[in-house]
């Protein structure tokens, strides 16, 4: 699913064969889940493979690693061109990319002594993952910020995620809505949320969210199209039987919400504000214009 006898991924500064790359057994990373990550897709557009925000991500991953005090020199401007080589090689345009930044062997509960960066790529062609996604409210809370550098996109807060993921899967949802530690709608396993009201967009505040990139690109399309926005903690209690709901994230894209605890959003998907922003997300990532969708918003 994910590489074949021909792919090649990135590894300290190697373009070597994904069958043929080795790791350490005893690195830190796989006992300790102290790793850092990204996720990032490629886009076929007119004017050539894109990788989207590909600066926001390798910005983001050199913060991780920072904040996670692992030694780590790459520069962003040397990760995004190893990655249009990568995805060169491996001959992809539409290509979900996962940068790991892993460390070297050491059982002590110390920061690394060295780290490794991988590029990883492969094929993502199936546009949006779901639609009309039916939602629960966990029972897992998200990692409390004063015990986890929550904002950091770190590989061991995922087991969380997993958890909740996994808890709404087995319950027969199609996902989770994680709520922080005073009980406030924070983002679900892999992606932030938003919700619509009476011509208004809104979203959890940051404190206990991974804020995302595609989150503050929906504040740049809002601010586009004039949609009014605002960032605030809320319980789930005011989203339930909103107008309309949303995850958005990098690999969810805008995937639209179908309900939440059983719970309908009110309005069709296609009369919301939202299904806007989806519209332009789509344009955004092929570097389409979307100016046009301005003018349609009178009319919703
Ligand atoms: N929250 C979590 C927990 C995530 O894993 C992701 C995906 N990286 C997001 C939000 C969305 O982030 P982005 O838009 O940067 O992909």
């Amino acid at each position: 699913m994910y590489y074949n006898d021909d792919s090649v991924l990135f590894f300290d500064g190697e373009y070597v064969k994904a069958k043929e790359a080795k790791t350490d057994l005893y690195g830190q990373s796989l006992h300790y889940g102290y790793a850092v990550f990204e996720g990032i897709k490629s886009y076929k557009t007119a004017n050539g493979t894109k990788i989207f925000k590909a600066e926001e991500h390798y910005d983001r991953l050199r913060r991780s690693a920072q904040t996670m005090m692992m030694p780590f020199d790459y520069s962003t401007e040397e990760m995004v061109e190893a990655t249009y080589k990568l995805l060169e090689i491996n001959n992809l345009s539409n290509a979900y990319i996962r940068p790991l930044v892993i460390c070297s062997p050491n059982m002590a509960l110390s920061k690394g002594q060295k780290s490794f960066l991988v590029i990883e790529v492969w094929n993502w062609d199936n546009g949006y993952m779901a639609n009309q996604m039916r939602i629960m409210t966990s029972s897992f809370e998200r990692p409390n910020p004063k015990a986890f550098k929550v904002e950091a996109k770190v590989s061991g807060h995922y087991v969380n995620s997993i958890l909740a993921c996994q808890e709404a899967k087995d319950k027969g949802f199609d996902e989770a809505l994680v709520l922080d530690a005073d009980g406030n709608v924070a983002e679900s396993s892999g992606a932030n949320i938003f919700f619509e009201r009476d011509g208004k967009l809104f979203t959890p505040a940051k404190g206990s969210i991974l804020p995302g990139i595609t989150r503050a690109t929906v504040f740049e399309i809002c601010d586009q199209l004039g949609i009014p926005y605002e960032e605030k903690f809320f319980k789930p209690e005011e989203m339930k039987g909103a107008d309309a709901g949303f995850f958005c994230g990098t690999a969810a894209e805008i995937v639209a919400l179908g309900s939440l605890d059983d719970v309908p959003f009110k309005l069709n998907w296609e009369e919301s504000l939202a299904s806007k922003v989806q519209t332009a997300y789509r344009h955004l990532v092929l570097e389409e214009d979307y100016s046009y969708l301005k003018s349609n918003l009178q009319y919703v």
